[in-house]
């Protein structure tokens, strides 16, 4: 039996975990469940999945619900706030947990899980776009398993040779290809993406998925992180890893190898897929998701990004090669920007405004430690807010 510490199970990449291990109860049994603050679902979980712990951000929240838990005859026990997380991501107990708290607030947790040593499934990108140097060093000193489970990482997972660690070169690959569905907005005319509502963006064509990285996958900022989180993930450099536009959705990507293979993952578009893989590695168990069928599929497309369009993706490959602290001001930036979009402060095309104006405002600090990547994540947030009151002031006049 494994035990699993979930982090973020109230979300969408949480609800396709819990959905996998319901299937294989014999296998898999949760260790801890994290909200942030959707604490109905989270006893609704609770009741369900019965763990050991539960972990909400505040001290207010655990005791309200320390005390539903118990009324309803769970022995579940509630904790809270950063040490709350890091205490599940790092128990003994623990066999594998599954990072997936969306944006900044996952780095410390999922690092906490990577030094203690323990099995890492990561959809939180942020984290690694933040400190990926950091984060793979740990991983490396404490005997870290890194699984990911962001599709196109696990694609590229799937189709690379169990030694990649000794080099891309050394195991002959040329390039990575990362798919992209180019999200909502891939034919919309420019002169109307100023108008897009949020509701549009995160109306994405082939995933369900929370609304931060929907309005990513609308910018294609997603991709973007994906691109350095596919550097760090497989010690590629920015120029090996190429984003191929694919709306279909169903070839997750693939790798290019010297002699001209090309090798691909495909699939129906459900995380479902690299969860089960990822939970099973090097097994394999079933997930739920129906077969793919090609027939109906009938037809795949390709298109290189247009990054006019797509502003964000050049910003972001830009940081990629920048290094530093360069992917960490971008995404901080990036936060503050789609929460912006979201509550309706700015327009769409003011998302790669912002993240230019800090990314030319900030400079950038060579990592060495963590807290170099917290400072350069503090000062482009409040970087990033100034811009934002400033041009929401304007917006209104
Ligand atoms: P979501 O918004 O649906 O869920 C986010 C989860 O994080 C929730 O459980 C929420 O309670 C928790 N959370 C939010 N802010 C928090 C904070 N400050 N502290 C602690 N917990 C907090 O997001 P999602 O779509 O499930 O995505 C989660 C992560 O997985 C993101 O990093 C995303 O990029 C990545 N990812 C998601 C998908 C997908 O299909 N949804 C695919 C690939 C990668
Ligand atoms: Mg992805």
């Amino acid at each position: 039996m494994q035990k699993i510490t979930i982090l973020g199970a109230t979300g969408s990449i949480g609800a396709s975990t819990l959905d996998v291990i319901s299937q294989h109860p014999q296998t898999y049994q949760v260790f801890a469940l994290t909200a942030h603050r959707q604490l109905d679902k989270l006893v609704e979980l609770c009741q369900r999945f019965c763990p050991r712990y539960a972990v909400v951000e505040t001290e207010q929240d655990a005791e309200v619900l320390q005390q539903q838990l118990t009324g309803l005859g769970l022995d579940t026990e509630l904790l809270f706030g950063d040490a709350g997380l890091c205490q599940v991501a790092s128990a003994s107990e623990v066999d594998a947990v599954v990072s997936a708290i969306v944006g900044a607030a996952g780095l410390v947790p999922t690092l906490a899980a990577v030094k203690a040593g323990k099995k890492v499934l990561l959809a939180n990108k942020e984290a690694l776009v933040m400190s990926g140097a950091l984060f793979m060093q740990a991983v490396r000193e404490h005997g870290a398993q890194l699984l990911p489970i962001d599709s196109e990482h696990n694609a590229i997972y799937q189709c690379l040779p169990c030694n990649y660690h000794e080099g891309l070169q050394q195991v002959g690959v040329r390039r990575l290809l990362l798919t992209a569905s180019g999200g909502p907005f891939r034919e919309t005319a420019l002169a109307d993406l100023a108008k897009v509502t949020p509701a549009q963006a995160c109306a994405h064509p082939n995933w369900s998925m929370g609304q931060k990285i929907s309005v990513d996958s609308a910018t294609m900022m997603n991709k973007g992180l994906e691109l350095i989180e596919a550097c760090w993930l497989f010690d590629a450099k920015p120029q090996q890893v190429e984003i191929v536009v694919h709306p279909q959705s169903v070839i997750h990507s693939l790798v290019d190898y010297v002699d001209g293979s090309v090798l691909a993952q495909l699939g129906n578009p459900d995380m479902r897929t690299p969860i089960a893989h990822a939970l099973a590695w090097p097994d394999r168990i079933e997930s739920g998701v129906s077969p793919l069928d090609l027939y109906q599929l009938a037809r795949m497309d390709f298109y290189e990004p247009d990054l006019e369009r797509f502003a964000c993706l050049k910003l972001a490959r830009d940081a990629a090669e920048q290094g530093g602290t360069a992917p960490a001001i971008l995404n901080a930036a990036n936060e503050v920007a789609v929460a912006g979009f979201l509550a309706g402060q700015i327009g769409f095309l003011a998302i790669a405004h912002l993240i230019e104006t800090v990314l030319q405002q900030l400079a950038v600090q060579s990592v060495t430690n963590l807290q170099t990547v917290l400072t350069a994540d503090q000062q482009a947030r409040e970087l990033a807010q100034i811009w934002l009151t400033q041009n929401c002031s304007l917006a209104r006049r």
